[in-house]
């Protein structure tokens, strides 16, 4: 079936002036502004909404969660340092957007979430939309065991610790980016691995994230 969404003059205009709006903000690394320039975040929207979808905000996705605001995605990604062929794991699929700015980047993303609406929700509309990661239901504050080592980690959920099973699955050299914090307000926490047991850590900006939920699964 066709995506049933097109993406007109109306909405790549509000979509470039939101790019620019991001580079004020000091995004400064132009891949990540290409890929948010390429990616129709209106499709993440109920038509109702689409006036919403460029503007810098995160925005309910139902589930109780949130699609995360753009300024956010773009600053966790630049964070990544992506190349071409990385093996990325996302944890906290929600929506999916981020997962295709990742995708548009040339990554090879794992994506996995904890609820089950939200991911077979997602698994259907993002692979209409061109964009094909593979797709898991769990808990990802566990990583995906299985599937790793990955070249970079990614949590969109706010963490009250850094999971040790996710330094494990990251490749040396790899990057772990995770926010990391209370249930109100998180720092940008970036790790990078230098060693089998040698972390270096960096403490950046304030955010607010929903949070990371370890356990069992939401139906
Ligand atoms: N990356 C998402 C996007 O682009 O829309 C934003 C996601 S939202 C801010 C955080 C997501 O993390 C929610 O969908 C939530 O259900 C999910 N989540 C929370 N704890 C999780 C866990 N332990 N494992 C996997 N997903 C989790």
């Amino acid at each position: 079936m066709a995506y049933k969404y097109v993406d007109n003059y109306r909405e790549q205009g509000a979509r470039k002036k939101l790019v620019d709006e991001l580079r004020k903000k000091d995004i400064q690394d132009e891949q990540v502004l290409q890929a948010i320039g390429k990616v129709p975040r209106h499709f993440f929207f109920d038509e109702t909404f689409w006036n919403q979808a460029y503007k810098d905000i995160a925005f309910p996705i139902g589930e109780g969660q949130t699609i995360s605001q753009p300024y956010t995605v773009a600053y966790q990604t630049e964070l990544l340092h992506i190349k071409k062929g990385d093996k990325v794991l996302e944890i906290g699929t929600g929506s999916g957007y981020q997962c295709c700015i990742l995708v548009e980047l040339g990554a090879k993303v794992y994506t996995i979430e904890r609820q089950q609406k939200l991911y077979e929700r997602t698994k259907q509309v993002l692979p209409r939309m061109g964009y094909k990661p593979k797709f898991f239901l769990g808990d990802g504050s566990k990583g995906l065991e299985a599937y790793g080592p990955f070249d970079k980690i990614i949590v969109t959920a706010g963490a009250p610790t850094v999971p040790e099973m996710l330094l494990k699955q990251l490749n040396i050299g790899g990057i772990l980016v995770i926010p990391v914090g209370n249930e109100e307000l998180q720092k940008m926490v970036t790790i990078l691995k230098t060693g089998e047991n040698n972390y270096e850590r960096h403490e950046l900006d304030t955010f607010r994230f929903v949070p990371l939920i370890g356990g069992p699964l939401t139906p």
